[in-house]
Protein backbone atom coordinates (compact mmCIF):
# COMPACT_ATOMS: atom_id res chain seq x y z
CA UNK A 1 0.00 0.00 0.00
CA UNK A 2 1.47 3.08 -0.76
CA UNK A 3 0.06 6.60 1.03
CA UNK A 4 0.50 10.00 -0.35
CA UNK A 5 -0.05 12.17 2.58
CA UNK A 6 0.53 15.11 0.12
CA UNK A 7 -3.41 14.24 -0.86
CA UNK A 8 -4.80 13.03 1.81
CA UNK A 9 -7.62 15.52 3.30
CA UNK A 10 -8.59 13.27 6.23
CA UNK A 11 -12.63 12.77 5.11
CA UNK A 12 -12.30 9.41 6.74
CA UNK A 13 -14.37 8.12 3.68
CA UNK A 14 -11.48 4.98 3.86
CA UNK A 15 -11.78 3.89 7.24
CA UNK A 16 -15.86 4.48 7.05
CA UNK A 17 -15.52 2.08 3.64
CA UNK A 18 -13.67 -1.19 5.87
CA UNK A 19 -15.72 -0.62 8.51
CA UNK A 20 -18.50 -0.92 6.22
CA UNK A 21 -17.27 -4.03 4.17
CA UNK A 22 -15.86 -5.83 7.26
CA UNK A 23 -18.82 -4.87 10.05
CA UNK A 24 -16.25 -3.58 11.63
CA UNK A 25 -17.69 -2.60 15.27
CA UNK A 26 -17.99 0.43 16.65
CA UNK A 27 -14.76 1.35 18.17
CA UNK A 28 -12.64 -0.43 16.24
CA UNK A 29 -10.76 -0.19 13.24
CA UNK A 30 -8.74 -1.98 11.04
CA UNK A 31 -8.11 1.26 9.11
CA UNK A 32 -8.18 4.62 10.60
CA UNK A 33 -7.08 7.92 9.85
CA UNK A 34 -5.50 9.84 12.24
CA UNK A 35 -5.80 13.63 12.56
CA UNK A 36 -2.24 15.36 14.57
CA UNK A 37 -1.60 18.88 15.37
CA UNK A 38 0.93 19.66 13.37
CA UNK A 39 3.74 21.09 15.91
CA UNK A 40 5.84 23.30 13.22
CA UNK A 41 2.62 25.43 12.24
CA UNK A 42 -0.80 25.64 12.54
CA UNK A 43 -2.71 23.31 11.17
CA UNK A 44 -3.73 19.60 10.98
CA UNK A 45 -1.81 16.39 9.28
CA UNK A 46 -3.57 13.70 8.41
CA UNK A 47 -2.06 10.17 8.61
CA UNK A 48 -4.26 6.74 7.50
CA UNK A 49 -2.67 3.74 9.35
CA UNK A 50 -3.49 0.20 8.95
CA UNK A 51 -3.73 -2.44 11.79
CA UNK A 52 -0.72 -5.22 11.80
CA UNK A 53 -3.25 -7.91 13.05
CA UNK A 54 -6.46 -7.23 11.52
CA UNK A 55 -6.19 -5.29 7.76
CA UNK A 56 -5.64 -7.20 5.39
CA UNK A 57 -5.55 -5.13 2.40
CA UNK A 58 -8.96 -6.08 1.27
CA UNK A 59 -7.82 -9.68 0.82
CA UNK A 60 -12.03 -10.98 -0.11
CA UNK A 61 -11.58 -8.25 -3.25
CA UNK A 62 -8.56 -9.26 -4.25
CA UNK A 63 -9.87 -12.73 -5.68
CA UNK A 64 -11.76 -10.92 -7.94
CA UNK A 65 -9.67 -8.66 -8.81
CA UNK A 66 -11.15 -5.89 -7.07
CA UNK A 67 -8.84 -2.93 -4.78
CA UNK A 68 -9.25 -2.62 -1.38
CA UNK A 69 -12.57 -1.11 -0.29
CA UNK A 70 -10.17 1.98 1.36
CA UNK A 71 -8.44 2.67 -1.83
CA UNK A 72 -11.76 3.07 -3.70
CA UNK A 73 -13.64 4.82 -1.43
CA UNK A 74 -10.67 7.79 -1.38
CA UNK A 75 -12.05 10.68 -3.12
CA UNK A 76 -8.11 11.85 -3.78
CA UNK A 77 -6.25 8.93 -5.14
CA UNK A 78 -4.04 8.82 -1.84
CA UNK A 79 -4.23 5.51 -1.58
CA UNK A 80 -2.75 3.09 -3.77
CA UNK A 81 -2.43 -0.37 -3.99
CA UNK A 82 -0.68 -2.98 -6.07
CA UNK A 83 1.40 -6.52 -5.70
CA UNK A 84 4.88 -4.83 -4.86
CA UNK A 85 6.80 -7.83 -6.10
CA UNK A 86 5.30 -7.64 -9.23
CA UNK A 87 7.83 -6.77 -12.12
CA UNK A 88 7.19 -2.82 -13.45
CA UNK A 89 4.54 -2.56 -10.50
CA UNK A 90 2.82 0.86 -10.77
CA UNK A 91 3.14 0.91 -7.16
CA UNK A 92 6.37 -0.06 -6.86
CA UNK A 93 7.55 2.64 -9.59
CA UNK A 94 5.50 5.21 -7.93
CA UNK A 95 6.84 4.41 -4.63
CA UNK A 96 10.36 4.85 -5.90
CA UNK A 97 10.31 8.10 -7.30
CA UNK A 98 8.33 9.62 -4.50
CA UNK A 99 10.64 8.13 -1.91
CA UNK A 100 8.03 6.50 -0.07
CA UNK A 101 8.95 5.03 3.03
CA UNK A 102 7.75 2.84 5.87
CA UNK A 103 6.21 4.84 8.72
CA UNK A 104 9.19 5.45 11.47
CA UNK A 105 7.51 4.62 14.44
CA UNK A 106 7.79 2.11 17.39
CA UNK A 107 4.01 1.61 17.01
CA UNK A 108 2.58 -0.87 15.50
CA UNK A 109 1.63 -0.81 12.01
CA UNK A 110 1.62 -2.78 8.69
CA UNK A 111 5.63 -2.51 7.69
CA UNK A 112 4.73 -2.66 3.97
CA UNK A 113 2.84 0.66 3.49
CA UNK A 114 4.77 3.30 2.40
CA UNK A 115 4.49 6.60 3.01
CA UNK A 116 5.43 9.72 0.41
CA UNK A 117 6.06 13.31 2.39
CA UNK A 118 6.04 11.82 5.53
CA UNK A 119 7.58 13.57 8.20
CA UNK A 120 9.87 13.50 11.11
CA UNK A 121 7.88 13.91 13.80
CA UNK A 122 4.47 11.63 12.57
CA UNK A 123 6.08 8.46 13.80
CA UNK A 124 5.79 9.43 17.47
CA UNK A 125 2.36 11.62 16.65
CA UNK A 126 0.71 9.04 16.32
CA UNK A 127 -1.12 8.89 19.65
CA UNK A 128 -1.51 12.92 20.24
CA UNK A 129 -4.85 13.23 18.27
CA UNK A 130 -7.12 16.00 18.23
CA UNK A 131 -9.07 16.36 21.84
CA UNK A 132 -12.32 15.69 21.62
CA UNK A 133 -15.18 16.05 23.71
CA UNK A 134 -15.65 12.26 25.90
CA UNK A 135 -19.62 12.83 24.96
CA UNK A 136 -19.29 13.40 21.56
CA UNK A 137 -20.06 10.03 20.38
CA UNK A 138 -20.15 10.19 16.71
CA UNK A 139 -16.22 11.21 16.73
CA UNK A 140 -14.65 9.18 19.81
CA UNK A 141 -13.09 7.06 17.75
CA UNK A 142 -10.41 9.78 17.14
CA UNK A 143 -9.64 9.67 21.10
CA UNK A 144 -8.07 6.32 20.61
CA UNK A 145 -9.46 4.52 23.46
CA UNK A 146 -9.72 1.28 20.94
CA UNK A 147 -9.04 -0.46 17.89
S1 LIG B 1 -10.27 8.43 1.92
FE1 LIG B 1 -8.30 9.18 1.11
S2 LIG B 1 -8.35 11.40 1.49
FE2 LIG B 1 -9.96 10.50 2.79
S3 LIG B 1 -8.92 10.12 4.76
FE3 LIG B 1 -8.73 8.23 3.57
S4 LIG B 1 -6.74 8.38 2.52
FE4 LIG B 1 -7.29 10.45 3.25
Amino acid sequence: MLVDLRRCIGCHACSVACKTEHRVPLGEFRMRVRWLPRPDRPGISFLPLFHPDTCDFGANRARYGLAPACVDACPTDALVFGDGAAAGATVTRTAKRLSAKPLETSTRTRADVLYVSQEDWHGEAIHSGVELSPEDTDIIYEQGRRG
